[in-house]
């Protein structure tokens, strides 16, 4: 018989990726079978193992939900065929999660499992707008309600007019649907009319929304607003700190999408400087690097590498894959053997820094001819091996340019860079969808990767239409040349110099 797996019952926070515990980031990265729903944050289970099952739970695309009995099934069967399983849940999973029920499931089937706190709702809520839950001056007591009346009958029907001075401060979930008879119970049930409300849709999130009213007017300013589930509503005097105190939506960039155009491997630095002033970025992968498979070149290259003289690395990506080719074939770094070694760009010395190898020679100008002109201003190369480790691409003047000056080159591709399938990728057809409000382009190879890619990115007729920023002239030429207007240009050509203009253009 197989020993059952463990179900981990896990809070994954109310969206933020950065309020997910450390332990449940490493139970994701190491389930077999991960069962979530709508309200963990889909980002999560790009965090899984290769080969890890996902099972969504959540509401289906006619609207059913996953009857609860179904999901525990799911829990229990999985269990049984020895796998680990995660059941991700929005926020707590003992808060208005069913967690409860599961747990009491797992047990009576004598199965194995462990259960992780999250951050909920109403705490994201909460911090994300600056609204001190308990306060010396005014709060001394919080309750957690739901103003969902189950269908199924199984969660008894609050009686708002009893809760209404039950605490200081009152966070009522799932309350939206009913918040005209939930305010006007609470007025009954004695708390003033004048009492603060504020509601927080999709807290701490991108697309966080968020107001603040008062108990007789709120459900009113709700509509006026247009703010709708999932939202927490939170009564009491802390709701007015909320106007003082937020700092989540105040943040220079809060509510812009931003478009990165950069691959995938690079955007992350961008990405980060601009969530972190609170924009929602999508990444649009346009190019795609892949190793270059060996063939007999590659077997014949490092059969002989201590014959040269010179290795060129002309970016980073060419250090990481001649490397894990080198690591594959050898198990001593002296194999490298006493070549020296030239770089285009800081970024590819860095790397190759990283190996633990210093770098001889690395030109002004990050271009290939500046590599070959440098180098052959320094020294001769008459007659000397040299190795060029590139990609699939551009490699052409650097080798003519060597060969100037006689060297004999040969070159190793060890990587590929091919155009990404954006058809059916989840950002692009986001973007398709609703726009953006930039665009950012930081080379001119990104946007020869957008034009080539032009049709599948084609946008909805109401999708908002990004303007377009540009890290410098020569990726402004290149966008003119494809016909995308450059809406504004950095005047540092560097990323910090491209969110400054960017916040330039949307201030
Ligand atoms: N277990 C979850 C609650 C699930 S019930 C938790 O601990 O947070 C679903 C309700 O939670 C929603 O109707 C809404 O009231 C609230 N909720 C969940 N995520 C939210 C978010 N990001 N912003 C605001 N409310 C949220």
């Amino acid at each position: 018989m197989i020993e059952p797996g463990k179900v981990y019952l896990v809070g994954a926070g109310p969206g933020d990726l950065g309020l997910v515990t450390v332990k449940a980031k490493a139970l994701i990265e190491t389930c077999d079978v991960l069962v979530y729903d709508y309200l963990a944050n889909p980002a999560l289970t790009a965090w899984t193992k290769r080969g890890c099952e996902l099972i969504y739970v959540g509401k289906q695309p006619n609207h059913h939900a996953i009857p609860q009995e179904e999901i525990e099934n799911i829990l229990v069967e999985k269990a049984h065929a020895g796998k680990s399983v995660v059941r991700l849940k929005g926020g707590d999973p003992f808060i208005f999660g069913r967690g409860g029920e599961e747990a009491e499931r797992l047990a009576k089937d004598g199965l194995p499992f462990e259960l992780v706190p999250g951050v909920t709702a109403a705490l994201g809520s909460a911090a994300y707008t600056g609204l001190p839950l308990t306060h010396r001056d005014y709060s001394s007591s919080v309750c957690f309600l739901t103003g969902h009346e189950n269908p199924e009958k199984h969660t008894p029907r609050i009686d708002f007019k009893k809760a209404a001075t039950a605490a200081d401060t009152l966070c009522i979930y799932m309350g939206m649907g009913q918040l005209p008879r939930i305010a006007a119970e609470l007025i009954e049930g004695g708390r003033d009319k004048a009492t603060p409300v504020a509601v927080v849709q999709w807290a701490t999130l991108p697309r966080q929304r968020s107001l603040v009213s008062t108990l007789n007017e709120v459900a009113q300013a709700v509509e006026t607003a247009g703010l709708g589930a999932p939202a927490v509503v939170i009564v009491g005097e802390a709701a007015t700190r909320a106007e003082t105190l937020g700092w989540f939506e105040s943040r220079q960039l809060f509510g812009k999408r931003i478009v990165v155009t950069r691959n995938r491997e690079r955007a992350g630095e961008l990405t980060a400087k601009l969530t972190a002033l609170g924009a929602e970025v999508l990444e649009l992968p346009l190019i795609k690097v892949d190793e270059a498979p060996d063939g007999d070149e590659t077997d014949g290259v490092f059969r002989e590498l201590h014959a040269y003289q010179w290795v060129i690395f002309t970016s980073a990506n060419g250090v990481r894959y001649f490397f894990d080719k080198f690591n594959r074939r050898f198990k001593d770094l002296r194999d490298f053997g006493g070549m020296r070694i030239a770089c285009v760009g800081k970024s590819t010395a860095a790397a190759v820094e990283a190996q633990r190898l210093m770098v001889d020679f690395v030109p002004e100008k990050a271009t290939a001819e500046e590599l070959a002109e440098g180098l052959l201003r320094s020294e001769s190369l008459e007659h000397q091996n040299v190795l060029v480790v590139s990609g699939n691409r551009n490699r052409d003047a650097l080798v003519k340019g060597l060969e100037t000056g006689l060297a004999i080159v040969d070159v190793l591709p060890v990587y590929r860079t091919e155009l990404s399938d954006l058809r059916e990728d989840p950002a692009a057809a986001d973007f398709r969808e609703h726009g953006a409000d930039v665009l950012t382009f930081t080379s001119a190879s990104a946007v020869e990767g957008f034009a080539a890619q032009a049709r599948n990115l084609q946008m909805a007729e109401s999708a908002t239409r990004p303007k377009a920023v540009s890290i410098g002239p020569q990726t402004s030429a290149a966008m003119k040349a494809k016909g995308i207007p450059v809406d504004a240009e950095a005047a540092t050509h560097n990323l910090d110099g491209l969110v400054e203009a960017i916040i330039k253009l949307l201030g």
